[in-house]
This record gives C-alpha cells, structure tokens and sequence, in this order.
C-alpha cells in the first residue's frame, strides 16, 4: 500500500490505459478520482471495482479541454479527499489524416484536448500541490511526440507540446516538492489503436524489439513508478513506454 491515503486524479479513466492508471494507483491505496468525458458507464464500473477491491472512488464527468470544467474536476477531488497529491493527464485523442486533406477543426480539437487539457488540469491542481509542498504531475504524451509520424501531425504537435509543457513545468515547481515527468507509450493496444488493420498491427509488431504490442498496464507501472516515493528524485523526464520502438 505504497499509496495508501494519497489522491490521485486520473484523467479519461473509464477505458484504455486511463482504466488501468487508475485501477493500478487504487491497488497501491490511492483513493482516485475517475474522470470521463463521455464513458460514463465505463468510468462508474471503475469506481465499482475499486470499491469492490476495498478502494475509494468517485466518477466525476469533465471534458477537460474546458477550462471550467478542469477546475470543477481538480476542486472536486480536493473537496472530497481533502487534497491532492497525483494527476495524471491521460485524456486524449486522435483526428489522423494527411496534412493536405486535415480541416482547422481536426488541428484545434486534438490540440484542445490532449494539450490544453493538460495544461488545464497541470493549472489548477499546482495551487494545491503547491501549498502542500508535495505533488506528481504525470503527462501522457507518445513516442508520436518524440519522432512524429505522416498522417498524425496535430497528434505528433500536441504529444511534443506535453513534453515541452512537462520539462517547463517540473523547473518551475520542482522547488517546492513537485515532481512533474511524461509517460510516452509507443503502440498499445486499446480502442484508439483498435481501428487499425491487422496488416497494420502485424507490421508494427515485426518493427518492435520486444516483439510484441503493449499492454495497458505496462504503461499503468511506468505511472505507479512515477507516482511512487522511489521517483522521488526524477523530474523534466520522458520515459518511453514502447518495447523498444523508436530505439
Ligand atoms: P482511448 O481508449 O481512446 O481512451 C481515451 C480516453 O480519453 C477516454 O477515457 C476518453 O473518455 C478520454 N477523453 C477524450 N477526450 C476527453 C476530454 N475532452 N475530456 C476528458 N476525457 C477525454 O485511448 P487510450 O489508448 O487509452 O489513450 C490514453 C492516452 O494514451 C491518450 O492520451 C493517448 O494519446 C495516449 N497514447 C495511447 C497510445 C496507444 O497506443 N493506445 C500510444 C501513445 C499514447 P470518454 O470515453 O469518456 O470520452
């Protein structure tokens, strides 16, 4: 129970590697704050096998790349276990098309979401974590983010704007007890990565050292590490979850 009487706050934690972040922080006794944007009956089967297992949870909807919205969410975890000492952004999404056919809108919401949204929740959670002079920001970028890759360049740009955002911010808060790092998983299988081809899935797995695709939850221990008092003198630092990929 390495985390037993923290709260962390687990952005789009109702499926794919948020679920497992979350059921991973709760089984090392974080009490957690699931938030969805539109799974609602995903994330509450989360809080259901939390509480289950013996865990606190609660379920909170949030679209995060509102500004409001992200506040509501980090206040509300605040209100509820008194403070809050883990975030992690994992909320994201993917609007893959060429540069030449890709529309303004499907730029500005993957921006939206999966960078302001970052930036949104890492804004108001600093206060807090500020005052308690302790607090890990975990990010969740993509190995996208480190080489880019043709048909995703407003994923590739908002996955390289979180790491930006992770370095800049773990300088100016690390002062003060907060260590703020990126996780960048390479292929993991989930719904976001559900829509490719099976050629497509057999082709990156041949190009992968460890020869296989990833599993949610080895992201989830690369978090629970982060998370954990062992981490305690990492910060700025991206690590790559990826069996090797961009190596
Ligand atoms: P997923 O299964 O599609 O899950 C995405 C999650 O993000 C959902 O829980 C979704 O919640 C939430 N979300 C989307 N927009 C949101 C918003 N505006 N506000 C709040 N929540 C929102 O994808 P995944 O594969 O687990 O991906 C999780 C993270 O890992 C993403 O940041 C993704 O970019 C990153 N990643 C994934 C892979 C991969 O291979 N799968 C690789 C590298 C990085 P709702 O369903 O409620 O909308």
């Amino acid at each position: 129970m390495l985390l037993k009487g923290k709260c962390a706050v687990v952005t789009g934690a109702g499926k794919g590697i948020g679920r497992a972040i979350a059921l991973k922080l709760a089984e090392q006794g974080a009490n957690i704050v699931i938030n969805y944007r539109s799974s609602e009956k995903e994330a509450e089967e989360v809080v259901q096998a939390i509480e289950e297992a013996g865990g606190a949870a609660f379920a909170v909807k949030a679209d995060v790349s509102k500004f409001d919205e992200a506040e509501k969410l980090i206040k509300g975890a605040q209100e509820k276990f008194g403070r809050v000492d883990i975030l992690v952004n994992n909320a994201g999404i993917t609007k893959d098309t060429l540069l030449l056919r890709m529309k303004e809108e499907d730029f500005d919401s993957v921006i939206s979401v999966n960078l302001k949204g970052c930036f949104n929740c890492v804004k108001h959670v600093s206060p807090i974590m500020l005052k308690q002079k302790s607090g890990r920001i975990i990010n969740i970028s993509s190995v996208i983010g480190l080489v880019g890759n043709a048909g995703q360049a407003n994923y590739a740009a908002s996955k390289a704007g979180i790491i930006g955002l992770t370095k800049s911010v773990a300088k100016e808060l690390g002062s003060r007890g907060i260590t703020v790092n990126a996780v960048a998983p390479g292929f993991i299988e989930t719904d976001m990565t559900d829509v490719l081809s099976d050629k497509i899935k057999e082709s990156m797995q041949d190009s992968i050292p460890l020869k296989r695709l990833g599993k949610t939850s080895d992201v989830a221990e690369a978090v629970a590490f982060l998370a954990s008092e062992g981490a305690s003198y990492i910060t700025g630092q991206v690590i790559n979850v990826d069996g090797g990929m961009v190596v």
